[in-house]
């Protein structure tokens, strides 16, 4: 049984102040040191962790309908909540693929079911992905799910004609079209970043170019039709280049990086080991760097986990055969700590920014990405930045367990998630806003 009220001690804001805070009824009660519980309120001591606004990710595969047996809208939900987030955004490239409004309702009961987080679909950009017609994509924006963010994701919308009629279509409610930016004829069975590692290894390679060739491409588009474009997982030196023109002659794009290319490298490839086989792929020092300082100047608007989860079958077998993709989300913000926070390029005011505010912004998602205030909606992240992170694969809440940082030790660690005043992850343990309503439990 929980009376809603929590006195959270000993954190610290994202502009350095020290501070406790006080939840009541879900919502940020009091900002203050040194404050004294209320009556029923459960103390929750959590000294040395920073206070950040509830993340936010725009890029999470759930899987679910079609794909149970790698992840599903509950055990993905679980890992978000695990890894700081209150709310992810659900790609389309599930089976069947969400290009109806039946499909994206569905999933998004299904999250407000799983009580973790709030699940927003995203919308395919054209029926079954297959980049001819444009999906139903009026009728998912005026679904209760109310969709925003419309993405092939997977695939890049490769038809320069598709492309500018989805760019068109979503200005009339303000959506945005979300690209994978990858030419499918200079990526045809490529394995990895195209250079030195992959003739070494003799796999095909994938070249810098076909990403940014549709980058540099649909920038131009957003341009001429003056609508909205955000670019998926960026990975290249060039890429940032091109997104850093773009927003200097005003066009309007934003973009984004995941924990791994930020970490990675192609030299992972060596291992042969296909857990770092990613799409994407891992590209060089000097990409990450190019990634790293893009998103420290904004010239990068956000993270976004690209989380991939796939079966044991699809990720323990040869490079050639297994699946692309990653875990990411129970491990992002430790990531992102140790790559930006602790190396120095970036402080917690733009941490929050670049994994709240501003994912929240351009997904229009209105009730997140709120600076933490009194009155707010008690959508916190609590994150202790010198805990140690072991990741260990047979303890994620995922149901896939193809996370490439598998006994690494990352610094910083998620100390407690609260979701609209709940606390759905604290002292180790999940638990979803739905038991916290019904305490009898029974579902
Ligand atoms: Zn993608």
């Amino acid at each position: 049984m929980t009376s809603g009220r929590y006195l959270l001690t000993g954190l610290t804001l994202p502009n350095g102040d020290k501070t406790d805070i006080a939840i009541s009824d879900g919502k940020i009660s009091e900002i203050a040191e040194n404050l004294s519980a209320a009556e029923g309120a459960t103390k929750v001591d959590l000294a040395g962790s920073i206070a950040l606004p509830g993340l936010v990710d725009l890029h999470t595969h759930l899987r679910e309908p079609g794909k149970e047996d790698a992840e599903t809208v509950l055990s993905g939900s679980m890992a978000a909540a695990k890894g700081g987030y209150v709310a992810v955004s659900a790609m389309a490239n599930t089976s069947p693929v969400a290009d109806t409004a039946g499909v994206v309702e569905q999933v998004y009961a299904l999250g407000q079911s799983a009580g973790y987080v709030d699940v927003f679909p995203i919308g395919a950009v054209t029926q079954g992905l297959q980049g001819e017609n444009l999906s139903e994509i009026g009728a998912m924006a005026d679904s209760r799910a109310k969709v925003r963010v419309f993405s092939d994701d997977g695939r890049c919308v490769f038809d320069p004609l598709v492309m500018r009629r989805a760019l068109e279509y979503v200005k009339k409610f303000d959506g945005v079209i979300a690209q994978h930016a990858q030419d499918p004829r200079l990526t045809q069975g490529a394995q990895m970043n195209e250079g030195e590692i992959s003739s070494r290894l003799g796999l095909k390679g994938w070249p810098a170019v076909a990403e940014e060739a549709i980058i540099a491409r649909d920038v131009l588009l957003a341009d001429h039709v003056q609508s909205r474009l955000h670019i998926c997982h960026l990975t290249t030196a060039g890429g940032v280049e091109i997104i850093r023109w773009a927003k200097a002659r005003g066009i309007n794009v934003t973009a984004e990086v995941t924990p791994h290319h930020l970490l990675l490298t192609d030299e992972s490839a060596l291992s042969y080991d296909p857990i770092f086989k990613v799409n994407p792929p891992l590209r060089t020092q000097k990409d990450v760097e190019a990634l790293r300082e893009g998103l420290a100047d904004g010239t990068i608007d956000i993270v976004a986990t690209d989380h991939a989860p796939h079966p044991a079958e699809a990720k323990e077998c040869e490079w050639q055969e297994a699946a692309f993709g990653m875990l990411g989300l129970e491990s992002a913000l430790s990531i992102i700590n140790q790559t930006m926070v602790a190396t120095g390029l970036m402080n917690w005011e733009a941490v929050a920014d670049r994994m709240s505010y501003a994912p929240a912004r351009i997904a229009r998602y209105s009730d997140h990405g709120a600076a933490i205030k009194v009155g707010a909606v008690a959508n916190l992240t609590l994150i202790n930045p010198t805990q140690t992170l072991r990741v260990d694969r047979d303890l994620v809440a995922s149901r896939s367990r193809n996370t490439p940082f598998h006994g690494m030790d990352l610094q910083g660690s998620v100390t407690a998630t609260f979701f609209k005043g709940h606390p759905t992850f604290l002292n180790g343990k999940l638990s979803a806003i739905y038991e916290a309503r019904n305490p009898s439990g029974g579902r």
